[in-house]
């Protein structure tokens, strides 16, 4: 959709035609998911030799070592941040709920993959400091995911989408975090999100 897409591959490393074919399902379907488009003309993927897939502003870096079956979760990740923490910024450290939990379950929806939580339940309002290493991921991305699921189900399917849009228009380039967007959700909720928000959001609710 206008998006010029650069990606940039080592001999023997990633699949680059792949790459590119996952960026421009993820720019496309992200946006339509979120109703809010790719906010920038371009978007640039670079393989890494290796560690963690990684997010900026019109780019993001894909580690050499991603099985291809890992390679369209991990991309539509990177991607979705292109919105949540580019075109809406949030304290990352501080509120990593904000930009992982969102982006990961944009993520998931777009690419049918959401799944159980293998972690004890925990709160999704701390910092990433306060969590194990171990946990981290399975409790802010993975049941953070799935409590964006949950309230997606309590608001309507039409009613949630459209207040994650109005979330990302309104901050456009501008900060928010998790107080903001959560709040975005129940002011557009026919119904009380009060106790799922208490429950999983005990220092903000
Ligand atoms: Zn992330």
């Amino acid at each position: 959709g206008g998006v010029a897409v650069r990606a940039y591959t080592r001999p023997g490393g990633l699949d680059r035609t792949r790459v590119i074919a996952q960026v421009r399902h993820a720019i496309r379907g992200i946006g339509d998911q979120v109703g809010v488009a790719y906010p920038w003309p371009s978007f640039t993927v670079a393989e890494t030799a290796g560690g963690y897939g990684m997010e900026s502003p019109a780019m993001i870096w894909i580690p050499r070592p991603t099985t291809r079956a890992n390679l369209a979760y991990l991309v539509h990740h990177e991607t979705a941040h292109q919105w949540f923490y580019g075109l809406v910024g949030n304290d990352q450290q501080g509120e990593p709920f904000a930009d992982e939990a969102a982006a990961d379950y944009v993520a998931r929806t777009v690419l049918g993959i959401r799944r159980a939580s293998r972690c004890a339940v925990a709160p999704l309002d701390r910092a990433i400091t306060r969590y194990s290493q171990a946990c981290y991921y399975e409790v802010v991305y993975i049941q953070g995911g799935n409590v964006l699921d949950e309230l997606r189900r309590k608001m309507g399917t039409a009613t949630f989408w459209t207040a994650i849009g109005g979330y990302l228009a309104d901050h456009r380039f501008g900060l928010a975090g998790t107080r903001t967007l959560l709040d975005a959700l129940v002011k557009a909720s026919p119904v009380d999100l009060g106790p799922i928000l208490r429950a999983r959001f005990p220092a903000l609710y």
